[in-house]
């Protein structure tokens, strides 16, 4: 096991990197930024280390100074959590030419499930189901309107290095198709520096049902069954349950090992999410592999009793996973609520500042993931969310149910939170009877709905 784990992030991932740590015997080095000097979660770590100023471009994202921070701290491994460099192979190539171990995939793994090219052709290969569409980049506009000719309209055109929504461009005509791939094309080119796009068959009416894998070192990988982020906005993931509910055992069960057997094939260590959208005939398609913890997790977590993040950190020392497929059962049902210091009512306003009141809730299934205590200041630099209510319950009724009387609990001021939207998405109809797609929390706050993530 390693001696000492840098976590190159910050609030509740990296409090969660820190407790998984410290369970595993491991000490801790927190890098952070001048602006959160006052990070409650720095008390927790054994060692921390300044890295420069409060933009993340200037701290949290220097590979340079996260490393020499992990060299002079004697740290062995770096866990990247989520966001920031989590994602980036660059970062995972460095690590390992420093001879510090990165706790994710290898480079080689992430490159390849990063671009979605490459990433749909090795779900190909293992049976995973993918949207029809082009298997290679497309540059020809008549290769990419026979495409469309052969799928049908409405398609989507995305890029290989997509992320963040960039680079995707829906066309509902020919001629929508031949501008979109030309400015999907110039988009990601600037964006991320390699202008390869495809086209793909555009679903109107989806939910988004993803799965957790784990891989070893060992050529092990096992699924840990699914979760439902189909309550979005903006692309933002608000509320997140496992299991999906409703979805057919047979159907989840193929979906579930296909994505397991990609992450195999990928020899592919560390924790990743292999995420679909489904249709209403139950038609998945694969959408991207995420090759990180992700924050979702805890309802994973909850259903199955696997530790995802001690997990990860395990198989990056070159232990083989606890558990075989077999040992992994869905036990209930679990919901998490992202609170985010956001205003709904103002258009979703961050809200930054100065954290009075902050009472959280407790008791049976009830679980808070959170950096925040009273006399907290919400830097503005950094995403909004300050913690992760998560209940798990024997069924969805119940979950629901609990959940509603742990935000009546959850007290937060004076700044506004996402809390009270929560209370009312878990109450409405198309939640209760998870009969919903991907808009369904914009038709309700009556907001246009945008195509892509902005
Ligand atoms: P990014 O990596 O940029 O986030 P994704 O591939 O995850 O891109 O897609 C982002 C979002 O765009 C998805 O969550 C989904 O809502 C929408 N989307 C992407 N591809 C399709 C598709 N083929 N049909 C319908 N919606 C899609």
């Amino acid at each position: 096991m390693f001696e000492r784990i840098l976590i190159a992030n910050r609030g509740e991932i990296a409090l969660r990197i820190i407790r998984a740590a410290r369970e595993l015997g491991c000490e801790t080095v927190c890098v952070f930024s001048q602006a959160d000097r006052d990070g409650p979660w720095l008390e927790q770590a054994d060692h921390t280390v300044c890295i420069g100023p409060g933009p993340s471009a200037e701290s949290y994202l220097r590979i340079d100074r996260i490393i020499s921070a992990a060299e002079t701290s004697h740290a062995d491994a770096i866990h990247p959590g989520y966001g920031f460099l989590a994602e980036n192979a660059q970062f995972a190539e460095v690590c390992r030419d420093c001879n510090i171990e990165f706790i994710g995939p290898s480079p080689e793994a992430m490159a390849l499930l990063g671009d979605k090219i490459s990433c749909k052709n090795m779900a190909r290969e293992a049976g995973t189901p993918i949207f029809p569409g082009s298997h290679d980049a497309i540059e020809d506009p008549n290769e990419a309107i026979q495409v469309a000719k052969d799928i049908g309209y409405p398609v989507i055109v995305k890029a290989a290095a997509g992320g963040g929504g960039r680079g995707m461009r829906i066309a509902r005509t020919e001629e929508e198709l031949v501008d979109g791939l030309a400015s999907a094309r110039q988009e990601a080119e600037a964006a991320f520096g390699n202008g390869a796009v495809y086209v793909e068959k555009f679903l109107e009416h989806a939910r988004h049902i993803e799965v957790q894998c784990l891989g070893d070192k060992h050529g092990n990988a096992i699924h840990l069954f699914n979760r439902d982020c189909t309550s979005q906005r903006r692309h933002q993931k608000l509320i997140e349950e496992a299991p999906a509910p409703g979805v057919d055992p047979a159907v989840c069960d193929g979906v579930c090992k296909s994505a397991a057997a990609m992450i195999r094939n990928a020899r592919y260590s560390g924790a990743a999410t292999v995420e679909f959208l489904m249709d209403r005939d139950q038609n998945f398609y694969m959408l991207e592999v995420n090759t990180r913890v992700q924050v979702e997790h805890p309802v994973t977590e909850a259903i199955t009793g696997v530790d995802v993040v001690k997990e990860s950190i395990r198989v990056a020392a070159g232990e083989p996973l606890l558990k075989s497929q077999d040992e992994i059962e869905v036990r209930g049902h679990a919901i998490e609520c992202r609170v985010n210091a956001e205003d709904p009512d103002r258009g979703f306003m961050p809200q930054p500042g100065l954290v009075e009141e902050f009472n959280v809730p407790g008791g049976m299934g009830v679980r808070v993931d959170t950096h925040v205590r009273p006399g907290y200041r919400i830097p503005p630099n950094y995403d909004s969310m300050i913690g992760k209510l998560i209940v798990h319950a024997d069924t969805r009724t119940d979950a629901i149910a609990r959940m509603d009387s742990a935000i009546s609990e959850f007290r937060v001021g004076p700044i506004k939170t996402t809390l009270p939207l929560h209370r009312r998405l878990i109450a409405s109809e198309p939640f209760v009877k998870h009969d919903f797609d991907i808009h369904w929390v914009e038709r309700l706050l009556e907001e246009p709905e945008p195509v892509a993530a902005d």
